[in-house]
């Protein structure tokens, strides 16, 4: 057993060896020493043949569960190795073998996944041109594809699948990804595979053999042939890691990520889609309020809807149509999630069942959520003149055959574990019956035997007898001996009497006494058969599990919309945010009355309104606001209704935001070098159709710099020829305030405040026009910073207003000095005026420069940028 033992380890190196010995699953050597620390398990020993014993732990079978999530939870793979036949059948020592090995991305233990998220695996086909990706969940069976063709755009691809682990090619591992980044601080499980994983052939073959088809044009994915590739390996993963076929995995979607709102992982953060910023929780998200489906399948499908809002009008014209027939049927809708009610997670059952771990109860749950189908279907009639609504309802199957199958079968308590009886109903099968009735009934069958053979054969005396040895017979007394019939075979003579069987008794002996172990393997067949029988239909069920969710979906947007007073957007082409009266979804929430919320427009354009310049004091509803404004945006092309009056909503292809400073320790970043990097990644990739967030832009450095960092800023956004992408920009620099007028399409709001002698009230009233001050010092007071620390505060204010950054600004205006044009050229050919604020570089500075950089990092592009800078520096001192 042990040279077995040994022999399996050595051929799954990097697994965690669990290997079965009759009720428990063993550890041996180094695996015992790791998991009994991981698992806080008794460390024992076992002879093995060795000089000293092995250092062994266990669990339990029925717990190994648990313990395996643990594990793998805790990034171990690890490998599971069954007796593969029944012990007391087995001649020498029983066969075992590896049956399926458990990673983070290919948990099948539903108990241990969240409900309401998908527990994706990823895998990448790193090359620096086209990157292939393919991801998929096998508890449910989703399955996608696409590529894109560069590394932010993997990381955001990354960020918004969330997968639990990404298997990979050695060249992702060196494309200058941050894998310890991806591994620590998200928490993904990183996985570099055999290179033939990715053979191009041996994928293409798989995939053709896995969906029976014969080109792969007819999987519409013919496009992507690096995805081909990546989505090949991910299923020869699978494959090997579960040692069967994923026959859940009946589709396979691609995709263009260009279909979808790009948010990168920084925006999904700051806007706290699915988990808040600090406690990575669900309350305070926007999920959480958006979120009232009745279906574990529903919440997974919300969440995907905010993960990837649309840009495609007519897709988000279809989605809010029918949110918007919801909310038109409030009887309807609410019937619908009443009957929604007590439908559970059809995919992740499907996954049981086609991966044989269903049990008699889970058949049943099956059977009482297909029940409400119908219910449902009926219930769309009423709504049937809505395009997605009816699209929806013809692909919901009754599954009428299933639900009969499964409710004349099971029985309404059955037991736990599929090895014990009583989990099939009588009248289902003749044989079942038969032995079921043979276990409770065999007294019964024996005593009319002997009634019909005393009868035929007119001896008074005979008697059914039992023993240990014999079994079963008919004992005839000496006296009638003469009386025996032909069929009557001899068994035993004793002193007075002979023992008979008949072939009739036999078959009676053999059912009694075989009945329960008859009867158990009978059952645990015909239930098999059952949930084999069901695995089949996977595709009808698949299809109406996805049009229930959605349907889910729908009715929880049209019902959170009715009950918080959403308004329907409009979607205009012309490029115009145009909201009255907007709220924000969550804060409005977490207040105690919703009517304390209050509401503010918003009007951006790429004309005369592209940026918006807020100022006000800390904690007047600055980044509430602007945070808002991206959130009703976000919400429209989800298809949702929106917090407001009226909107009327253009469609953004990317939202960008720039919140709050927050260091970054974790990856060596401060918080300045944070900042600057969401700022880079910003003015990079956004375009003229973006909406972009941008708060406090400038405030981990000093003063001046922050300022003159941030003034380029808008600078850079607001022209037209380089950017020209509509935005919200916060700030405490009210000298940007000077920046209205200078260009045209700028505009100044402030958030409205009322002095109340040494305090303030805040109005979170946005009105036009420039605050002057922070109020800072009233707000720490506010927050309770010591009078005396308060005190000095405010005399060191007003020593340093008579010379503080607005005077020198308002100095350099009236100079004309920020008006001075330099025409430079950019290093994308696109000729812009900028203005130059600080003309401060010295020779000393130049020679830091040039001797700080690193040559063998310098990519050719970045060597003609800092060429450039540093000469348009020097140009810019020369003139000045
Ligand atoms: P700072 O400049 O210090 O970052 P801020 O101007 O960005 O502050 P917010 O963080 O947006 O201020 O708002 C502070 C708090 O004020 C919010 O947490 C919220 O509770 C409340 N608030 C903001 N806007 C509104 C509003 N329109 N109606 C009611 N309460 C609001």
């Amino acid at each position: 057993m042990m040279q077995h033992y040994l022999q399996t380890k050595k051929e799954n190196k990097d697994c965690i060896l669990f290997y079965r010995l009759g009720d428990f699953y063993e550890l041996f050597f180094d695996d015992a020493q790791v998991a009994s620390k991981e698992l806080e398990l008794t460390l024992t020993g076992k002879a093995c043949g060795l000089e000293e014993r092995a250092p062994m732990c266990g669990v339990p079978f029925h717990a190994v569960d648990s313990y395996l999530t643990k594990l793998v939870s805790r990034g171990f793979k690890v490998a599971i190795c069954e007796q593969t036949e029944d012990p007391k059948q087995a001649k020498g020592i029983v066969k075992r073998e590896v049956t399926r090995i458990v990673t983070p991305g290919t948990n099948l233990n539903m108990q241990s996944l969240e409900e309401t998220k998908n527990n994706y695996l990823m895998c990448i086909l790193y090359s620096s041109d086209i990157v292939g990706l393919s991801v998929a969940d096998v508890t449910t069976g989703d399955y996608y594809l696409t590529e894109v063709d560069n590394l932010r755009s993997l990381m955001d691809e990354i960020g918004k699948y969330n997968p639990s682990e990404i298997i990979c090619n050695d060249a992702f591992t060196f494309s200058g990804a941050d894998i310890d980044e991806i591994r620590n601080r998200m928490q993904i499980f990183v996985n570099p595979l055999d290179s033939r994983y990715f053979d191009e052939d041996s994928c293409k073959k798989l995939l053709l053999k896995h969906f029976k088809v014969s080109s792969l044009i007819g999987l519409g994915i013919d496009d992507f042939p690096n995805g081909i590739v990546a989505a090949g390996a991910l299923l020869q993963y699978l494959v090997d890691m579960q040692k069967s076929d994923i026959s859940n995995i009946t589709h396979i979607y691609p995709y263009l990520t260009s279909k979808f709102m790009l948010l990168d992982s920084s925006t999904r953060r700051n806007l706290e889609l699915v988990e808040t910023m600090r406690d990575k929780q669900k309350r305070g998200t926007l999920l959480w309020v958006l979120d009232k489906t009745k279906t574990a399948m529903g919440a997974r499908t919300l969440r995907n809807f905010i993960e990837q809002p649309l840009v495609d009008l007519d897709e988000i014209l279809l989605r809010q149509g029918a949110v918007e027939t919801l909310v038109k049927n409030v009887v309807t809708r609410e019937e619908i999630r009443e009957y929604l009610n007590p439908v559970y997670d059809l995919e992740r059952l499907m996954s049981k069942i086609v991966f044989k771990t269903a049990n008699p109860r889970d058949l049943l749950a099956f059977r009482n959520s297909i029940k409400m189908i119908p219910a449902i279907i009926t219930s769309l009639l009423d709504v049937q003149d809505d395009k997605a609504l009816n699209d929806l309802a013809n692909n919901l199957d009754p599954l009428r055959d299933i639900y009969e199958l499964i409710d004349s079968a099971i029985v309404e308590e059955p037991p736990l574990t599929i090895r014990e009886s009583g989990i099939i109903k009588d009248g289902f099968d003749a044989d079942i019956d038969h032995f079921r009735e043979a276990g409770s009934n065999g007294k019964n069958w024996l005593a009319q035997l002997e009634e019909e053979e005393k009868e035929k054969t007119q001896i008074k005396t005979l008697r059914i007898k039992y023993s240990n040895v014999f079994g079963y017979s008919f004992e005839v007394t000496n006296s009638f001996k003469d009386k025996v019939p032909e069929y009557f075979i001899r068994k035993q003579t004793l002193a007075n009497c002979e023992r008979y069987t008949t072939p009739k008794l036999k078959e009676l002996e053999d059912t009694i006494l075989n009945a329960q172990d008859k009867l158990n393997n009978l059952e645990y067949d015909m239930f098999c058969k059952i949930r084999d029988s069901i695995a089949l239909e996977i595709n009808r069920i698949q299809v109406t599990a996805k049009a229930l969710a959605l349907l889910d979906v729908y009715a929880s947007l049209a019902h959170v919309a009715e009950k918080n007073h959403y308004v329907k957007p409009t979607m205009n082409d012309k490029g115009v945010i145009n909201i009255k009266e907007g709220r924000h979804p969550v804060v409005e929430k977490m207040l105690d009355t919703s009517d304390m919320f209050i509401s503010n427009d918003t009007y951006l354009d790429n004309k005369k309104h592209c940026i918006s310049i807020i100022t006000g004091p800390n904690m007047a509803g600055k980044s509430t606001y602007m945070r808002q404004t991206a959130l009703i945006s976000l919400m429209a092309q989800i298809g949702s209704f929106v917090p407001a009056k009226k909107a009327d909503i253009c469609v953004v292809d990317r939202i960008f935001t720039r919140v709050g400073a927050s260091d970054d320790l974790g990856s060596g970043q401060s918080t300045f070098m944070v900042e600057m990097n969401e700022v880079a990644n910003i003015l990079r990739n956004a375009t003229p159709n973006s909406l972009l967030i941008l708060d406090e832009i400038g405030r981990g450095t000093s003063t001046y710099d922050g300022l003159a960092i941030a003034w380029a800023v808008i600078e850079h956004i607001s022209n037209r020829k380089i950017l020209g992408a509509k935005t919200l920009f916060a700030t405490h620099y009210h000298e940007l305030t000077e920046l209205e007028g200078k260009m045209d399409n700028v505009n100044n709001y402030c958030i409205a405040v009322k002095e109340n002698g040494d305090d303030i009230v805040f109005l979170r009233k946005i009105i036009k026009g420039g605050a002057d001050k922070s109020y800072g010092i009233q707000v720490a007071k506010l927050a309770g910073v010591p009078d005396m620390v308060i005190d000095r505060a405010k005399e060191i204010v007003s020593e340093l207003s008579d010379n503080d950054i607005t005077d020198k600004v308002q100095a350099l205006v009236k100079e004309n000095k920020l008006d001075k044009k330099v025409r430079v050229k950019h290093y994308d050919d696109v000729d812009i005026d900028q203005m130059s604020l600080f003309d401060t570089v010295t020779d000393e500075e130049v020679l830091r420069r040039l001797g700080e950089i690193d040559i063998t990092t310098l990519t050719p592009m970045d060597a003609l940028n800092t060429l450039y800078k540093l000469q348009s520096d020097l140009k810019n001192r020369w003139k000045s």
